[in-house]
């Protein structure tokens, strides 16, 4: 299946000038759906065992906790300060204009684990940064991260050096 298709592009949104890439249009298609997470699967196997999924607020929650549970490992969210109820640690990372707070919980990754980052798109890269240094700093393993979309052109691939990345469609 062609999923590059079956994704929508929104011209403007959140603000003037940016072609957003909408992912509702592919999760609305059961067979769209299932191509993606079949997709997904398959990059996952190439990465080699781990022991969880660690997935962000909140697109990253939409592909990993399925991909936790189809391949039987554990999922972890990553959220937006303030959201978590118990014990956590913070990681802030750069937006367009400022910056934002990533948090999660202490006890999410015992260490030594080996943590797969699952997201939507791979921009420029900053959420995974803020991802893998939550993960680090509670000693667990980043042995991959692996994206539906890639935005070529961003580079984010450059902050991720020495990380195993890998995308189902690219633009
Ligand atoms: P980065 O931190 O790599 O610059 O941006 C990636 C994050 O921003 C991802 O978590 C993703 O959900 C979100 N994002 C940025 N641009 C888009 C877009 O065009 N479409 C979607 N679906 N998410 C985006």
């Amino acid at each position: 299946m062609d999923l590059k298709s079956k994704l929508r592009h929104v011209m403007d949104f959140p603000k003037e000038g940016i072609d957003f890439i909408d992912i509702t249009t592919v999760l609305q298609d059961p067979e769209a759906f299932q191509c993606c997470m079949d997709s997904f699967k398959e990059l996952a196997d190439q990465i080699g065992d781990f022991d969880m999924i660690v997935g962000s607020e909140s697109r990253g929650f939409i592909f990993g906790a399925p991909l936790a549970y189809k391949m039987g490992k554990g999922f972890v969210p990553v959220r937006k300060k303030g959201k978590l109820p118990y014990k956590t640690i913070s990681a802030e990372y750069d937006l367009e204009y400022g910056t934002d707070i990533l948090e999660i919980h202490a006890d999410a990754i015992k260490p030594g684990q080996n943590v797969l980052i699952v997201d939507d798109l791979l921009a420029t890269g900053g959420t995974s940064q803020a991802n893998i240094r939550l993960i680090e700093q509670l000693g667990g393993k980043v042995v991959g991260l692996i994206y539906f979309i890639e935005l070529k052109m961003l580079n984010g691939r450059e902050k991720l050096n020495g990380y195993k990345v890998s995308s189902i469609v690219e633009f």
